[in-house]
């Protein structure tokens, strides 16, 4: 039984099966649709008004394929652990030798913006999505709350469709937990070269339908407000099955949590990371991936830690900026000439690579990934050397 149809539910039934898996597979998920790929809603889909939304499968090859019953628009609400049972919000109840829970994360709200009158957006899912590109495509004044990824490429995506576009943030620069300063400053620059405006350190205080009103006294006109600040676990079934939440569902390597024959993958696991030297929650495509395929082989009796870094990627403009493990309370080494656009920044903690992020060098980042993964210990010196081939590293 799979409690989520995401990334991470879709994925893990089809490791299920490439694994041999014969039993019954049922995936309930809340959305009307079949699983699907995230990525492009803040991305292709924002800019190309042609661009459709990209699923794992089609709808009927779950069932006629790979013999899985997939049921949308069954959002799990309830579960027994005694009985090991779980039951949807329309009142069905379902039966499960072992559970996988995927059910993911949630946009937090702005409860400052509740009830004001003024549009209120969020981008999570494929109506959002489509929503915010029909509102873009409208030349509005757009104000945008939190400079995260999804601020950011929503703010690109507005201001390419001739949007007046404010990014309201409240830490002092762009992106504070992933980027450094000096990429920070590097990206807040590129929007500002497409006419996007920013206010630091404030946040909104309320709104009318004219627009929004900051904590630092400034009032800001908008026809709508998208508000990107971070995700939350979604409430599940797991505090109901006797694992109360930690700021996510506490897993060991293999993703199993604490109540027996009950599993967790994607964004809503708080799993052990080395480079962050802590449990995190990794809120990444690639780990609602390649987590949930990792566990659903555990499901069936393998094995097999998974200890990926964390990776994503994001596209601003004429920028892929790409982030591996961690990149806080870490030396920071500058590899290649930043004055090109086309340079990494790496963190070391001692004589560990406990992150990276590369900017318009994806090749280089790959080999990155390879570096942190590996705990190779390349030196400084040779780090910061672009003749350097990582490649040494890894022997
Ligand atoms: P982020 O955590 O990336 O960014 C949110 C930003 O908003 C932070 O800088 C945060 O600051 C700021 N913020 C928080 N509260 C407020 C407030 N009240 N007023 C102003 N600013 C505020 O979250 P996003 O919403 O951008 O992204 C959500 C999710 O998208 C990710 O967690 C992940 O699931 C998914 N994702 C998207 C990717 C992409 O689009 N490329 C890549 C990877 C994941 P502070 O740090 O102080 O809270």
């Amino acid at each position: 039984m799979i409690a989520g149809a995401g990334q991470a539910g879709g994925r893990a039934a089809e490791a299920l099966r490439a694994r041999g898996f014969q039993g019954a597979i049922t995936v309930l998920g809340e959305e009307a649709h079949p699983p699907y790929e995230r990525p492009q809603l803040s991305k292709a889909m924002l800019h190309s008004p042609d661009a459709s939304v990209t699923y794992i499968k089609q709808a009927r090859d779950w069932s006629d394929v790979l013999n899985v019953r997939l049921e949308t628009g069954a959002a799990v609400i309830d579960g027994d652990a005694d009985r090991r049972t779980v039951t949807t919000a329309d009142g069905r109840c379902f039966i499960f030798d072992r559970l996988l829970i995927a059910t993911g994360t949630r946009p937090r709200k702005l409860a400052a913006l509740e009830g004001s009158g003024i549009e209120i957006q969020y981008l999570r899912n494929v109506e959002d999505a489509l929503r915010f590109r029909r509102s873009v495509q409208h030349r509005s004044r757009i104000v945008i709350v939190g400079g995260g990824v999804i601020g950011l490429e929503a703010a690109c995506a507005a201001a390419r469709n001739g949007c007046r576009v404010t990014v309201i943030e409240n830490e002092t620069r762009l992106l504070a937990r992933a980027f450094p300063p000096l990429v920070s400053d590097l990206v807040a620059a590129k929007h500002r070269s497409h006419g996007v405006a920013f206010v630091f350190g404030a946040t909104v205080t309320g709104a009318t339908l004219a627009g929004v009103q900051l904590s630092n006294g400034e009032t800001i006109e908008a026809d709508l407000v998208l508000v990107g600040i971070g995700v939350e676990p979604v409430p599940t079934v797991a505090e109901r099955l006797g694992l109360p939440s930690q700021g996510g569902i506490a897993v060991d390597a293999c993703g199993r949590t604490e109540a027996s024959d009950v599993f967790c993958a994607g964004d809503a696991a708080l799993q052990w990371s080395r480079c962050h030297g802590r449990a995190i929650r990794v809120e990444t495509w690639a780990n609602a991936q390649n987590q949930a395929i990792s566990v659903a082989t555990n499901m069936i009796g393998e094995t097999k830690a998974y200890n990926d870094p964390p990776w994503f990627w994001t596209d601003q403009y004429d920028l892929n900026i790409q982030v591996a493990g961690d990149m806080l309370d870490s030396d920071h080494i500058v590899r290649g000439d930043e004055r090109s656009g086309k340079f990494s920044v790496i963190a070391m903690r001692g004589s560990d690579v406990v992150g990276a992020l590369s900017v318009n060098v994806a090749k280089e980042m790959a080999m990155l990934r390879r570096v942190i993964a590996a705990n190779a210990r390349p030196s400084r010196a040779d780090l910061e050397s672009p003749a350097y081939d990582l490649r040494a590293a890894l022997k």
